[in-house]
């Protein structure tokens, strides 16, 4: 795929890896709708305007605001060519204090929101008889984690989901596939102390975090490449090669 003109929707873009993700399309020409649940800011929208494409900022939440989101979409740039499921949370605990609530809210907006943004999109990618959709996962949904069993059930349901969807919307040439980073440095890892940090650098092969540019050129990647879907990229400096 050119990604020239092209529209790119990418939820969870006002911060972190879906920043990084929209700057990256947005630097191969590629128009840009931004994500979240707060209202963008004027400075978020120019850096991705500076590239010389059209950007627009979409308040909403995957949970619940699926159809809002795609329709500002459509009515905007008329198309939806690549949409990037990033959106995601965190809420570890470990499994004795984990309460359903904990469990199910985690699940609702990685696993629930990937799927509502998914079946909203395909609507106008059937159409088009065209479409990418990239889904975030994790290496904890290959490995799984000490203290995020919610967050890690919710990761292993979207490589399930990636899988599917690419299996349905392949006669239509629409592609899903799924990135799985490691530990990558943005406001969710931050939440970590600098002790954990540099513990875990010690177990990671390349000795240090992930850049959100480095999973943005992953994706960037996918999206190119025409005869891709259904996979699930590492991109974790080695954490997932044993
Ligand atoms: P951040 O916490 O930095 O950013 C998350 C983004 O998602 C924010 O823009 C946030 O904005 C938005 N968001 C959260 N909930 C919703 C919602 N319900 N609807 C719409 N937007 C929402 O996360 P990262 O950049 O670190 O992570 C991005 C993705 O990559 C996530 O799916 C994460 O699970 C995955 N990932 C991250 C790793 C890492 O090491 N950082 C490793 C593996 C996977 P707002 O709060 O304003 O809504």
């Amino acid at each position: 795929m050119d990604l020239k003109g092209k529209t790119v929707l990418v939820t969870g873009s006002s911060r972190g890896i879906g920043a990084a993700i929209a700057l990256a399309f947005a630097q191969k020409g590629a128009n840009i709708a931004l994500n979240s649940r707060h209202e963008l800011t004027t400075e978020q929208m120019s850096v991705i305007k500076a590239c010389g494409v059209d950007c627009i900022g979409i308040v909403g939440d995957v949970t619940q605001d699926a159809a809002a989101i795609i329709t500002t979409v459509m009515t905007h740039f008329g198309q939806l060519d690549v949409l990037i499921n990033n959106a995601g949370v965190t809420a570890d605990k470990l499994l004795v204090r984990m309460s359903s609530t904990d469990f199910e809210q985690t699940l609702q907006t990685n696993l629930v929101g990937t799927f509502n943004m998914i079946t909203q999109s395909l609507k106008p990618m059937f159409k088009q008889r065209a479409g990418c959709i990239i889904n975030l996962a994790s290496v904890v949904a290959l490995t799984g984690n000490i203290g995020q069993a919610n967050y890690a059930a919710s990761k292993a349901g979207i490589i399930g989901l990636t899988k599917s969807v690419a299996r349905e919307a392949a006669l239509r040439q629409v592609r899903c596939n799924a990135l799985a980073p490691g530990m990558i440095d943005t406001a969710m890892t931050m939440k970590l102390s600098d002790k954990v940090k540099a513990q875990i650098e010690t177990e990671i092969p390349l000795k240090r975090f992930g850049q959100p540019q480095e999973v943005a050129q992953t994706a960037i990647f996918l999206a190119e490449n025409d005869y891709m879907t259904g996979q699930t990229i590492a991109i974790d400096g080695g954490m997932t090669m044993y």
